[in-house]
């Protein structure tokens, strides 16, 4: 059977698409209060934002770590919204217990296997991100280090694949998704934004994600994004969001 996760009554892998927005970071909580009524509004059921950021460079912005874990359990209070944030290491795990709905291991951690076991001993959601090299049979050995532990709350995300393509910052790999759907009973979410790199066309990858049977997006939301501290680049304004939300709804009925 389909795994059906429950986050605060919202259904993952169930009947209803799953959309999970907000900025790459959390920069402040004015930032994080308006993306957070934002993309409620625009029919989005939960809220993303990188506390501990990953950055390729170590010069870069690294993210405002607890403080900024504290902000999105914060909004998440106010406005009703669970909040997904990347974890980075064993270290965090109290405090993302206490902060976070669904707990994010990114691409770069996805084989970060005493990571993925300490998470298999708890109950919270798990976001497992694709790794950017990673096959879809490592991906599923990776889910299983979870599984194995006792945590049956995986839920999988194909977030693009290094190819030889420069026009993208990775390479969606969509068939991915009705590949996992057969061979795994976990719910698969595509993540277009990290997967293309480029704003100008997230809708259309989110909309052929939806079409290829995703059971959700997780879509980087910024209406701010030429200020952004990360991924700029990415970002999607909220009004398309909402186009995004109008029109996967409609496709995820013409294929059931
Ligand atoms: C993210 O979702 O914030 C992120 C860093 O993605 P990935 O791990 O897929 O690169
Ligand atoms: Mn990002």
């Amino acid at each position: 059977d389909h795994t059906i996760i429950d986050v605060d009554g919202i259904k993952v892998g169930g009947k209803d698409l799953v959309f999970i927005a907000g900025p790459c970071a959390v920069e402040s909580k004015e930032q994080l209060d308006e993306i957070a009524s934002t993309i409620k509004n625009c029919g989005a059921q939960m809220l993303r934002g990188g506390a501990y950021k990953l950055r390729t460079s170590p010069y870069a912005f690294q993210g405002l770590q607890k403080e900024g874990l504290v902000m999105l359990n914060n909004v998440s209070l106010k406005y009703g919204v669970p909040v997904v944030s990347e974890i980075t290491s064993e270290q965090e795990i109290d405090d993302f217990i206490k902060y976070v709905d669904i707990i994010q291991v990114g691409a770069r951690n996805m084989q970060n296997y005493e990571l993925l076991k300490k998470l298999g001993k708890l109950n919270k959601p798990i976001l497992l991100k694709r790794g950017m090299a990673c096959s879809i049979d490592e991906l599923l050995c990776a889910a299983e280090y979870i599984l194995l532990q006792g945590n049956p709350n995986v839920i999988l995300c194909e977030r693009g694949i290094k190819t030889f393509e420069t026009a993208t910052r990775n390479t969606l790999d969509l068939s991915a998704v009705p590949i996992i759907k057969k061979l795994s009973h976990l719910p698969v979410i595509v993540d277009p934004s990290h997967a293309t790199g480029r704003k100008d066309i997230v809708k259309e990858m989110s909309l052929a994600a939806i079409a290829a049977g995703a059971d959700g997006l997780l879509i980087e939301v910024n209406d701010h994004a030429s200020d952004a501290l990360s991924d700029g680049n990415q970002a999607i304004d909220s009004k398309t969001l909402k186009e995004i939300i109008e029109t996967s709804k409609k496709i995820r009925e013409i294929i059931e």
